[in-house]
């Protein structure tokens, strides 16, 4: 395992504070999300339409709108100065109101099995995760991508349930996570040949992503833009626990692949393991994911379950399970429980997942099994924010040692 620590200036933060990652007290009260210290926009994470209406308003033509965004997706520019077809007058114009920047990268670390996993700084100090799942076969993987710094939600057996909700992300913080990926294995431009490292994105990390929707919304977007990042919709999947008013939009405006985090077959347990299922039942569940657009013909909805040893493991749950999803078009994902400090669960023996996955199999359904991955690096399902926090808490008391005046804690709710 590598792990290398290190903080890159992004060229918002300046760059002798860069080489030992800023202190607490640069970040607190002096910048907004998506916006940097001196009040400047990031102009990563503007839809198309915003960045036409900024430019039109700068007496811009649609050509250069096309020109801009191919040089921010597909060409990866870090600065508005490197933008070289560009005129000049232009550039220092947009300088004065607009930044293109990158987060800090302040953990980098890589697993035995190649996963990669990134800690990124926000301008207002808060971190996210991301993840690279390179496949074991191909040449290709999924960006496993963070919608949100903590998460609302108390799912019984998730680590990132039992830490509050800090705030969304922007469309901006979510892209760039993908971003910085490609940063890191040289993806720029979009490889034209469609064959890239960084082949998929799935909506897996910290948070709900349907509960910070619109950001996520436009974040996708912007991944499926085909002159800039150029993710095909196929390519992306989004994992949520059950929202079911925002999983009829997102079916509707992004038409994405849907994964549903079921984890018990019926609402006794679930509402006991995720407590979301009190708000919206299975029932209720169920219907979603029957007219979810695009499923009868294509991609099948993957139901994600986790496998805790004595809860919901037994055959006799996977026969259940059968029964539920009659009518939608689904395969399941058996994941292995992730163990976390302080974890009521334990994961169930490896033989009693290849039972449940073979019930599910004699019932029609596919039931691969997730083995994790990045868990030395605890990258694995259920375990992200809980190393950043540990990270963070432990640069926290450093510094509180070094500072004679302790700096407020980083918390800044919107
Ligand atoms: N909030 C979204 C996205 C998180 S995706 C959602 O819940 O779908 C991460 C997947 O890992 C989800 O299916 C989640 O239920 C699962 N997970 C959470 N904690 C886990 C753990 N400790 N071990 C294994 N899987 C876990
Ligand atoms: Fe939040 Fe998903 Fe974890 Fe539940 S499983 S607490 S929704 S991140």
């Amino acid at each position: 395992m590598t792990d290398v620590l290190t903080a890159t200036d992004s060229g918002l933060i300046n760059s002798n504070v860069a080489s030992n990652g800023p202190t607490l007290t640069d970040f607190v009260g002096r910048a907004r999300a998506g916006q940097a210290f001196d009040g400047r926009t990031d102009l990563i994470g503007l839809s198309r339409e915003e960045l036409t209406e900024i430019l039109s308003s700068l007496g811009e033509s649609k050509f250069r709108v096309k020109q801009v965004w191919n040089w921010i997706y597909n060409r990866g520019v870090t600065s508005i100065d490197g933008m070289s077809n560009i005129s000049k007058k232009l550039r220092e114009r947009l300088e004065q109101d607009y930044y293109i920047g990158r987060p800090v990268l302040t953990a980098d670390q890589k697993s035995e099995d190649d996963t990669h996993k990134w800690l990124m700084r926000f301008n207002d100090g808060n971190e996210a995760e991301t993840v690279y799942i390179p496949d074991r076969n191909e040449d290709r993987g999924a960006v496993c991508v963070s919608s949100q710094v903590g998460c609302t939600l108390t799912c019984r057996f998730c680590h990132t349930g039992t830490q509050l909700l800090v705030r969304n992300l922007t469309p901006g913080e979510i892209i760039s996570q993908f971003m910085v990926a490609r940063d890191s294995y040289g993806e720029w431009p979009t490889p034209a040949n469609g064959i890239r490292r960084l082949s998929n994105i799935v909506m897996m990390g910290m948070g709900e992503p349907l509960f910070n929707y619109e950001n996520v919304r436009t974040a996708l977007k912007i991944a499926m833009d085909g002159e800039g990042i150029s993710i095909s919709r196929r390519r992306i999947t989004l994992s949520t626990s059950g929202v079911v008013p925002e999983i009829v939009r997102a079916g509707e405006e992004l038409g994405v692949g849907l994964a549903i985090s079921l984890h018990a077959p019926d609402d006794d347990l679930r509402n006991e393991l995720m407590p979301i299922n009190k708000k919206y039942p299975l029932k209720e569940l169920m219907a979603a994911c029957r007219n979810y657009p695009g499923i009868s013909n294509s991609r099948p909805i993957t139901m994600e379950y986790v496998m805790l040893r004595g809860i919901n493991d037994q055959p006799e749950h996977a026969r259940a399970l059968a029964k539920l999803v009659q009518g939608v078009h689904c395969k399941f994902n058996l994941i292995p429980f992730n163990k976390w400090p302080g974890s009521d669960y334990e994961c169930t023996p490896t033989s009693g997942i290849k039972k449940f996955a073979a019930t599910l199999n004699e019932n029609g359904y596919e039931a691969p099994i997730r083995w994790p991955r990045g868990r030395d690096i605890l990258a694995a399902c259920g375990q992200l924010k809980s190393e950043s926090q540990r990270l963070r808490k432990s640069r926290a008391c450093a510094r509180e040692a070094e500072e004679t005046d302790a700096s407020p804690a980083i918390s800044a709710a919107e």
